[in-house]
């Protein structure tokens, strides 16, 4: 693909479109805008923007649509597959000014929301008036809605919840040629024509940037219990994961962390303590929630007696909110935890959840042939489970040649499990030349007609997922 390069006159152009003080071409902010959270790779785009409102992105996007300047459509910039660098650097969009939740509609449970305001922000804003907005990634204080949508991005309550997808229901967005149009309607349901609304989800900002979105919000339940469950064994900790949701209880989270992930948690987290028994191998961290406390207690006693039938160690009920908070602080510094410890290559790989056990089992057969450690950690509930790879002492040798190897085979793995190679972290950069383990070319080619479609000049975000 060649695209045009950025020069002083396209500036002048820009500079019509939006204020001065909103362009950015100081290599400080070309830098900034050039990284995400994936591994340590960096693009510099030529030009940073930061527009205001949906009139001047439409404006952007007919310039660099006639002009062919590529332009990438940024969140907070904590993707992990790649999704937001501009690997072919023209003009990066920040969404950052579209952060005000604009609308909180009680009598039909709605919000519409600007794509640049922070998922905790607006979890917690809801939750003032009794709704819940229960897509909650570990990245919550940091990571954008309008990212959220285009990952569908998960979290601990999507065992239970669902997925950002399952809250989307209309979009304002803008089209690659500059068109404005709402995807859909504010409805529950939807059956008028090609479900725009769900291709937007998830499409990773290739398709069209988006600018309002309209979301689905639940009543708050009243309480949650939180159980630990320390396993000896890695695998068994697995397998009570399936007994449980066949023994008819659907926790509200349920996540898994392997010893090593645990330790460097702990560590990073630093606050945090709580004593970690030598021979625990893995943890359950379990939570249910509703209304009825009784019937919570109820369920924590039914799989408080399934973990024990799964060989799980003594299990604790956190009795404090500061408990509670420690608990689920463990799990959500993990990933960090991870990125300080060590050179690491994340995989998002899920399978149908009674498959995990084998998914654990063939990543750590897998490593031991190639010779990598793995640290693994995840949403056990949704079979979603995070497998870091880490470099350590490995040769940059071994790295770059033996670990696409690996990974091949971990996608594979998943493949015939009935899994794919991403639950929630999306494909973008990282994860492209992996797509065909899971697509058959014929399949991949509509994939690519889909986007053409949109955007037939290529510019959107180009050199992720399929092109
Ligand atoms: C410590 C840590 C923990 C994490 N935990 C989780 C987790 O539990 N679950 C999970 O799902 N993810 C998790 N993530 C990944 C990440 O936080 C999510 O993918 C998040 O949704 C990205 O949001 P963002 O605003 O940072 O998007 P960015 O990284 O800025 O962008 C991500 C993608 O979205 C596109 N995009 C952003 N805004 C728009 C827009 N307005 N219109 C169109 N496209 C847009 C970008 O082009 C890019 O392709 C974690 C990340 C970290 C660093």
């Amino acid at each position: 693909m060649t695209y045009t390069k950025i020069n002083q006159d396209h500036i002048n152009q820009l500079k019509q479109i939006i204020d001065e003080e909103d362009i950015f071409l100081d290599n400080d902010n070309l830098k900034k805008y050039g990284k995400d959270e994936t591994e340590d790779l960096i693009y510099k785009p030529e030009i940073v923007l930061k527009p205001k409102n949906v009139l001047q992105i439409s404006e952007i996007m007919k310039f660099a649509n006639v002009l062919k300047i590529p332009v990438t459509v940024r969140g907070a910039g904590t993707g992990l597959s790649g999704g937001a660098l501009p690997i072919f650097g023209g003009i990066i969009i920040s969404m950052e000014r579209f952060n005000t939740i604009l609308n909180i509609d009680e009598r039909n449970l709605q919000a519409t929301v600007e794509p640049g305001v922070i998922n905790y922000t607006f979890q917690e804003e809801v939750k003032k008036i009794g709704l819940f907005y229960p897509p909650d990634p570990a990245s919550w204080g940091s990571c954008s809605l309008g990212g959220n949508v285009a990952h569908s991005s998960g979290g601990p309550k999507a065992v239970k919840y669902g997925t950002t997808r399952d809250y989307v229901l209309n979009i304002e967005m803008v089209l690659p040629n500059g068109d404005i149009i709402w995807t859909g309607a504010n409805t529950l349901k939807y059956s008028t024509g090609y479900n725009l609304t769900h291709l937007m989800v998830g499409s990773e900002g290739t398709l069209g940037i988006i600018t309002k979105i309209v979301f689905k919000l639940i009543p708050l339940p009243k309480h949650d219990l939180l159980m630990l469950v320390p396993f000896t064994s890695a695998e068994k900790a697995c397998e009570a994961v399936g007994a449980t949701f066949r023994a008819g209880i659907t926790p509200s989270a349920m996540e898994f962390m392997e010893r090593d992930a645990i330790d460097w948690s702990i560590k990073y987290a630093g606050d945090v303590n709580f004593l970690i028994k030598e021979e625990w191998q893995a943890l359950l961290l379990i939570e249910v929630d509703g209304n009825n406390l009784d019937l919570l207690f109820n369920d924590c006693e039914t799989i408080n007696n399934l973990m024990i039938e799964n060989g799980c160690d003594e299990i604790l009920l956190a009795d404090s909110a500061e408990q509670k908070a420690a608990l689920w602080k463990i799990r959500r510094k993990v990933g960090e935890a991870v990125k300080s410890n060590s050179v690491y290559k994340e995989e998002d790989t899920v399978v149908p959840r009674a498959e995990l056990p084998l998914l654990l089992k063939g990543v750590k057969e897998i490593g031991e042939k190639y010779g990598f450690k793995s640290v693994c950690y995840g949403h056990a509930g949704d079979g979603n489970l995070h497998v870091n790879i880490i470099k350590g002492d490995l040769s940059d040798e071994i790295w770059e040649t033996e670990l696409p190897k690996g990974i091949t085979e971990i996608f594979e793995l998943c493949k015939k499990l009935g899994g794919t190679i991403s639950g929630e972290h999306g494909i973008g950069l990282v994860q492209k030349d992996y797509l065909s383990i899971v697509f058959p070319k014929h399949q991949l080619i509509l994939m690519q007609n889909i986007k053409k479609l949109f955007d037939p000049n290529l510019i959107l975000n180009p050199g992720k997922i399929v092109f």
